[in-house]
């Protein structure tokens, strides 16, 4: 459990953020936040933060959707990370909670003339989905939020209700996680992660077009796919049916971190053994957020002096 957070302006013990049942982004969904990691070295006994300011930049844009402003620049959030993980002092995988929301206490769905406040909090965090060997998913029942109806670029607290359905639907159906299909029926991203197939050796992932949300560790992939591997990505619309025929699948994000799928609607993608191309990008990317290749070590903030 956390000891701290960061709240109106200070790191204050966690048990002093709290929030009123007036307050507006409880009852209208009316916030924007992040998921960032922080990973445990042992050899160095450090903390990396992983790709900091890209989260922080995202955090702007989801707030200028929102009508929001930020009292803190992306490069005064990281280190503001930073002083709350040096606080916590944890030897361990963490996750961090950044939360910029409507705080003003009233009655009255809208985004203007409302206050903003921004906290944050970081608690130690293990894998997404649980159980070794891939992923077993279902087609969701239901569709994903339209760019014109909540756009999913932002990361916004209500929208994540579309996310809770598909992840308890594939739940009751015994399954780990859901995908959804655009209301064009195209296939979007899963519940709280992007998407990618393995075709005839190269990767194919929906475009933002598509709306899913502008995944940093999306862009990571097709970077290091290329760069260390010379796997090109292929952007483009994703039909349902490809699913079932693609020769590996695999979720990626932040939460998520790399995770193999292996079934889809109860059809096993390719063997059903989590795929060679799955198994590269996955073993290569647990080295770089530990902060193990020197190549990528600029992606990776350390949270103690060096
Ligand atoms: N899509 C959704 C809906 C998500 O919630 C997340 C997690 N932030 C992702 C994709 C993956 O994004 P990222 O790689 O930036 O964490």
């Amino acid at each position: 459990m956390p000891k701290y957070a960061f709240f109106k302006g200070e790191i204050v013990p966690i048990e002093n953020a709290k929030v009123s049942i007036m307050t507006h982004a409880l009852n209208y969904g009316t916030g924007c936040f992040e998921g960032v990691r922080a990973y445990w070295n042992p050899e160095e006994e450090q903390q990396f933060v992983f790709k900091a300011l890209e989260h922080y930049q995202r955090l702007h844009r989801s707030c200028r959707i929102l009508h929001m402003h930020l009292p803190y620049s992306p490069e005064e959030l990281r280190d503001i990370t930073v002083e709350l993980l040096q606080r916590e002092g944890y030897r361990e995988d963490t996750y961090i909670r950044p939360l910029a929301y409507k705080s003003t206490e009233v009655i009255g769905v809208r985004l203007h003339d409302l206050d903003d406040e921004f906290a944050m909090f970081a608690t130690p965090f293990g894998r997404y989905i649980e159980g070794e060997g891939g992923a077993r998913v279902i087609i969701s029942p239901w569709r994903r939020i339209d760019d014109n109806a909540i756009p999913a670029r932002a990361k916004i607290t209500g929208s994540y209700i579309n996310s809770a359905l598909s992840k308890t639907a594939a739940a009751q159906a015994g399954c780990d996680e859901a995908i959804v299909l655009t209301q064009a029926g195209h296939v979007a991203e899963g519940s709280a992660e992007n998407l990618f197939l393995v075709r005839n050796g190269r990767l194919v992932t929906p475009r933002i077009t598509d709306d899913i949300l502008e995944g940093i560790t999306r862009e990571v992939v097709m970077d290091i796919a290329r760069r260390e591997f010379g796997i090109e990505t292929k952007v483009r619309q994703v039909d349902r049916s490809e699913l079932y025929v693609a020769d590996e699948a695999f979720f990626c994000g932040t939460g998520v971190q790399i995770e193999p799928i292996v079934e889809i609607d109860h059809i096993p993608v390719g063997t059903g053994e989590v795929g060679p191309i799955t198994q590269q990008i996955h073993d290569l990317y647990f080295d770089i957020v530990r902060g193990r290749v020197e190549k990528y070590r600029h992606w990776c903030l350390p949270v103690y002096a060096e």
